[in-house]
């Protein structure tokens, strides 16, 4: 169980990570969507927020006010549609009243809002009665957000989503999250000496315009300089597979701490 009170446990620059959502916008292998949950001593972000997210961080114990910080790799649903239902839930059960920062792609506030509007007629233009900040990530700088910084490098999926990957330091740890992407050099400096790179693995071996696949990622993986790499947003091509990959996958509710 994560609480607001994990805050100060353990040695001050240890950064657990939960994996409260690894799988694709399909359903396959009955995952829940994108959605990883990070807890440092002085910031509790999620990377991506999938529809199923508030799902996710209930069924694991993560308790919704309690996050500082959403970053966002990019505007698909399986990866930021939980948002409406986190501010809902804030404002009807949690009656929350610490800030939340989102951070993510260029637009992702009209695009947030036009959600809430979709999800919760009329509930985006009622106050959410706590601080909440939008901020968009420029390219290829680094940015402080709370505790946090955050570097987003372009990546090459579906352009309406503004896709990015995602370079995050928090305390003296590195994590880079290739966000949805087809194989590009940018992994490569965004994931550079990280020591975790959560890297998506949508195909096994079928190449894809917007998505990397396993045979890909392994014809590139001596470029990488990262410590672990941990694939996620599987396909039932690479699940049946997985027992015998020779990268780890992540599962829900996965536990990894740095
Ligand atoms: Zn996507």
């Amino acid at each position: 169980m994560f609480t607001a009170q994990d805050h100060g446990t353990g040695p001050m620059d240890t950064v657990t990570i939960r994996f409260l959502g690894t799988g694709d916008a399909f359903g396959s292998g009955g995952r829940l969507q994108t959605c990883i949950f990070v807890n440092t001593a002085e910031t509790r972000f999620l990377i991506d927020c999938g529809t199923s997210s508030l799902i996710g961080m209930k069924r694991y114990g993560v308790d919704p006010s309690s996050i500082d910080v959403i970053l966002l790799s990019h505007l698909h649903g399986d990866h930021f549609g939980g948002i409406p239902f986190i501010i809902r839930e804030s404002q009807i059960l949690a009656q929350r009243t610490a800030p939340l920062i989102i951070a993510g792609p260029a637009g992702l506030k009209i695009r947030i809002e036009e959600a809430m509007g979709v999800y919760f007629p009329g509930s985006s233009n009622i106050a959410t009665g706590f601080p909440l900040e939008f901020i968009e990530l420029p390219d290829n700088q680094d940015l402080s957000i709370d505790s946090l910084h955050v570097t987003a490098y372009p990546a090459i999926h579906t352009p309406a989503t503004n896709p990015h990957s995602l370079r995050i330091r928090c305390n003296s740890r590195v994590i880079a999250y290739s966000g949805d992407t087809r194989w590009n050099d940018n992994l490569i400096e965004a994931s550079s000496m990280a020591d975790l790179f959560i890297c998506e693995a949508f195909e096994y071996d079928k190449a894809m315009d917007n998505h990397i696949d396993y045979r890909t990622l392994m014809q590139n993986r001596w470029n990488l300089s990262c410590k672990r790499i941990v694939l996620t947003h599987m396909n039932d091509s690479v699940l049946r597979r997985k027992d015998s990959l020779e990268l780890e996958c992540a599962e829900d509710g996965m536990i990894i701490t740095l």
